[in-house]
């Protein structure tokens, strides 16, 4: 008998129901050649530390900072040791203490509450709407709970940001950004990472740019700079860094902030100079591989694309699509359907914590209040990772797969 599924498709192919995906969603691209070779000469010296450096030279990882700087447009860049890291000294370095509150998104990833638990603070969850940035009239809420954001995009989401900044220069809120989905990313033109006092990135290897781990933070506060760069473990060596803040800065903050190592290497910074030389390409790729799943999954019964709006320049090196309002069975038989398939789709809003997922209340040092409506949102997210290492054609085969899988699961439902 004839699959309804199969019946339409002018291409035999394309609604074939056996079709098994055969790659990795976990294997990156390797490493560009010129980095391998600046990464080995790197450890034919020796010299792997930041700060050794002989006479004058900068280093690795102070030109990398001086490119990252350029790169986003920050007077100021610091390389360090992970993006979780970055986030941590950001808060640090604005002066968060024990105790304070401090408000975050309730979908993200357990590092970004994890930071704000490492500097002894509260994370106060903020909702997320069905297009999965954060819910802006529930911040809006909670603005006289906090005065920091840290405001995550998550999955390289971008919410109306003009709208936030406006609703957080209202309130005297300070806003860092966590970065690690949006390298590359912008709002209306400007760079994610650019509209708040600070902002953090992840180069750890399922992000933008891969060294393994690390991090950056960049800001144009002088400030704030010279106090993320003694945060960072630059002793009294941080005149050596790629960006510095006028020596008089650091008069009293030298002595005043603590040394909480962070740094990042010369070996890293050697990998990762080459990969941010060719950003702007990768970028590319990803979104073209976006745009070729998003295309195979449009119409589909059931399933909510989030549409992304002209304002934002995204970066698609992850997908995600919304199955609302279908019971948790059904979405969990999707996904093993998938995955017999060869598809591994991430599901956010499963009760318990699986692999790199997990969902607020999971997060049981900080305890929250229910959140009803991000919850029927969080339940239905199924999310994806698109590495460069997928072709064209796999993405529209994962797209067919999907569709077929989400097709039969739906019209059991409906039957
Ligand atoms: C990966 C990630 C981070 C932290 O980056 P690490 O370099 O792994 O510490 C922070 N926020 C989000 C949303 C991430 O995905």
């Amino acid at each position: 008998m004839p699959n309804p599924l199969t019946r339409t498709g002018n291409n035999r192919k394309e609604y074939a129901m056996t079709d098994v995906f055969k790659g990795s969603f976990t294997q990156q691209e390797s490493i560009p050649e010129e980095g391998i070779a600046a990464a080995v000469e790197v450890m034919r010296s020796g010299r792997l530390h930041r700060y050794n450096l002989v006479g004058d030279e900068v280093g690795e990882t102070g030109l990398l900072e001086r490119e990252f700087a350029a790169y986003t447009g920050a007077r100021y860049a610091l390389a360090v040791a992970s993006g979780g890291y970055a986030m941590a000294t950001a808060l640090r370095a604005v002066g968060v203490r024990p105790g304070q509150k401090v408000l975050t998104n309730a979908f993200t990833l357990a590092p970004v509450p994890g930071a704000i638990a490492s500097v002894g603070a509260v994370p106060v969850f903020v909702g997320v709407t069905e297009d999965l940035v954060i819910d802006l009239d529930d911040l809006e809420a909670k603005s006289d709970q906090a005065d920091i954001l840290m405001l995550s995009h998550m999955r390289g989401h971008l919410c109306d940001m003009e709208r936030l900044m406006e609703i957080c220069d209202r309130a005297g809120i300070t806003v860092l950004e966590d970065c690690a989905h949006t390298m590359g990313a912008a709002w209306k033109g400007r760079a994610s990472g650019r509209w708040g006092k600070v902002g953090c990135y992840s180069t750890q290897t399922y992000k933008h740019m891969n060294s393994g781990e690390g991090g950056f933070l960049v800001t144009d506060d002088d400030e704030i700079a010279a106090r993320a760069t003694m945060l960072s473990g630059s002793y009294m060596l941080y005149g050596r860094n790629g960006t510095v803040p006028p020596e008089e800065i650091f008069a009293d903050v030298k002595y005043e902030t603590p040394n909480v190592s962070g740094r990042m290497d010369h070996l890293r910074a050697a990998i990762l100079r080459p990969q941010l030389a060719r950003l702007d390409s990768q970028c590319a790729a990803w979104n073209a591989r976006y745009r070729k799943v998003e295309e195979g999954l449009r119409g589909t019964p059931g399933l909510r694309l989030v549409e992304r709006p002209e304002e934002e320049r995204f970066v698609g090196s992850s997908i995600q699509f919304l199955l609302l309002d279908w019971d948790e069975t059904a979405v969990g038989e999707v996904v093993a359907r998938c995955l017999r398939r060869g598809v591994e789709l991430k599901w956010f809003g499963g009760a318990e914590p699986v692999g790199f997922t997990s969902r607020y209340d999971s997060w049981r040092y900080a305890p929250s209040e229910p959140m009803p409506k991000s919850d029927r949102i969080l339940k239905s997210i199924l999310d994806m990772r698109l590495p460069l290492t997928f072709s064209l054609e796999d993405c529209a085969l994962i797209a067919r797969i999907i569709r077929a899988e989400v097709g039969a699961v739906w019209q059991g439902a409906q039957a």
